[in-house]
């Protein structure tokens, strides 16, 4: 990325997208596209605990996430940025996550995130939107075959590793994870 970075110069501040690089497409080389917007293979402590931390605090730096600001995931829904789609219906996608961090990880996000940038804006009116989000990741972790268990999480916050402000569910598994997470 940091050759990449220094080829392209100026490109890669043109990028639209917040947390990944999101070079426009006519710069893209095959590899960037590979590391970047495509998801790659599970490779273990690729994504380390400090750099999730650096993610989700410059995140809080820029300020409350507006409800109605699109993130990178409105843009997967839209299918402007590719991402290997699991699962979909009217108000929900699975797709794979960019960064795995277990042999199976997925996400599960509202197509449309009314207000909820993340768990701790959630209220009554989005129940059966959350309830149908829990259903999806079952659904989508039995097409996986994660017969043997899995773990859903939900990051929430500065201090809860958020780093996109999508209501998102992960769901990990595919290896016997360890417990407690933190
Ligand atoms: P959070 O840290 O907010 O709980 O999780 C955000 C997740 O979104 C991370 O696991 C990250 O790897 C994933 N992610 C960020 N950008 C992209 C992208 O462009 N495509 C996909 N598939 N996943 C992404």
């Amino acid at each position: 990325m940091l050759v990449a970075s220094r080829a392209f110069g100026s490109a890669l501040r043109a990028c639209p997208c917040r947390s990944a690089c999101n070079l426009p497409k006519q710069f893209r080389t095959e590899a960037l596209q590979r590391s970047r917007h495509f998801p790659v293979a599970y490779r273990p402590a690729t994504r380390t605990m400090a750099s999730e931390k650096d993610k989700a605090q410059q995140a809080a730096a820029e300020g409350p996430p507006a409800a109605q600001q699109p993130t990178i995931f409105d843009k997967i829904v839209s299918k402007d940025i590719p991402a290997t789609i699991l699962y979909e219906d009217a108000t929900a996608l699975a797709f794979k996550d960019i960064s795995p961090q277990a042999p199976v990880h997925f996400l599960v996000i509202p197509k449309k995130k009314t207000g909820l940038t993340g768990l701790s804006q959630a209220t009554e009116s989005h129940e059966q939107l959350l309830g149908h989000l829990l259903v999806v990741a079952s659904k989508v972790a039995k097409q996986e075959k994660l017969q043997e268990g899995y773990r859903v999480v939900i990051n929430d916050g500065k201090e809860g590793c958020q780093s996109v402000f999508h209501i998102h569910l992960h769901v990990l598994g595919g290896k016997q994870l360890g417990w407690p997470p933190c």
